[in-house]
C-alpha cells in the first residue's frame, strides 16, 4: 500500500463500525465500572450512523472525508466522548484538506492535529485516564517510524520497510496500534483525573478507561485495514 486513500479510509470506517459493534459490550462493561455504561452504546450508534452515511461522501478528499465524519460523530456519539471524537476527526480532517490520499508524514500530522484538538476542548493532558492515554503514545509511534533512518542504512535487513527502506505506513499503523493497546492497558492502575470516571477519584483506579479502549480498537482496525 502507498497511501491512505479515501477508499482506503471508508474500508477503515466500515470495519471500526464492525468492531465496534462487535465490542460494544466489552466497552459498556468497561464503562459500567468507572462511569455510566453507555461508551460502547454511544461508539456504535456514532460508527453505525458513519457507515450509513459512507456511500454519499467524497472520498476525493480525505481532508473533507475525515471533516465529515467528525461532524457526523458529533451528532450521534454523544456524552463526552462524542464531541472529542468529533474534534479528533474534525482536525485530522482540516489537517489534511485537499490531499487525495496520506503518507506517513501525513498521516502523523494529522492524528497530532487530532490529538491536539482532543486536549484543547477535553483539557486532558496525559496520565489523565482518558482516550488521550492511548492516542498520544499512537502519535509518537508514528513520528518515531517517520524518523527512523532507512533499514539499510542501519545496517538492518529490509524489512518490514517499504521499497526505500523505510518503515512503511502500514508497519508504522501496526506499531501505532500496539502502542496504542499499551497506553489503554497503561490507564488501568491510573486515578481519572477528566470526564464521569474523575467524580470516582480514587475508586476509579484498576480499571481500564472505556475511551482510551475504544480509541485502541479504532487504531487496530485502521491498521487491519492498511495490511488487508
Ligand atoms: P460519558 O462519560 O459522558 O458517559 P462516554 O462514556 O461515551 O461519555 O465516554 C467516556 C470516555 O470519554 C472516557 O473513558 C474518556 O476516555 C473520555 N473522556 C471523558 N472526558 C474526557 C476529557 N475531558 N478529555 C479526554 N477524554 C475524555
Ligand atoms: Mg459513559
Amino acid at each position: 500500500m502507498q497511501g491512505l486513500s479515501g477508499d482506503r479510509v471508508a474500508a477503515w470506517l466500515e470495519r471500526a463500525a464492525d468492531v465496534l459493534e462487535r465490542e460494544k459490550m466489552y466497552l459498556t462493561e468497561l464503562d459500567a465500572a468507572i462511569g455510566d455504561s453507555d461508551h460502547g452504546i454511544n461508539m456504535a450508534r456514532g460508527f453505525t450512523a458513519v457507515r450509513a452515511r459512507l456511500g454519499g461522501l467524497d472520498r476525493g478528499d480525505v481532508g473533507a472525508l475525515l471533516k465529515e465524519v467528525g461532524m457526523i460523530l458529533l451528532s450521534t456519539v454523544g456524552g463526552a466522548s462524542g464531541p472529542l471524537y468529533g474534534t479528533l476527526f474534525r482536525e485530522a480532517g482540516l489537517r489534511a484538506a485537499g490531499a487525495g490520499e496520506l503518507d506517513l508524514a501525513a498521516l502523523a500530522s494529522c492524528l497530532e492535529a487530532g490529538l491536539d484538538g482532543v486536549k484543547r476542548r477535553g483539557k486532558a493532558s496525559p496520565g489523565d485516564k482518558t482516550m488521550v492515554d492511548a492516542l498520544g503514545p499512537a502519535v509518537d509511534a508514528l513520528k518515531a517510524a517517520l524518523l527512523e533512518p532507512p533499514a539499510a542504512a542501519a545496517g538492518q535487513a529490509p524489512p518490514p520497510s517499504g521499497a526505500d527502506g523505510r518503515v512503511s505506513l502500514a508497519e508504522a499503523l501496526a506499531r501505532a496500534a500496539e502502542a496504542a493497546r499499551a497506553g489503554a492497558e497503561a490507564t488501568v492502575p491510573l486515578v481519572a483525573r477528566k470526564g464521569r470516571a474523575s467524580y470516582l477519584g480514587e475508586r476509579s483506579a484498576g480499571h481500564q478507561d472505556p475511551g482510551a479502549t475504544s480509541c485502541w480498537l479504532l487504531l487496530r482496525s485502521l491498521a487491519a485495514t492498511a495490511d488487508a
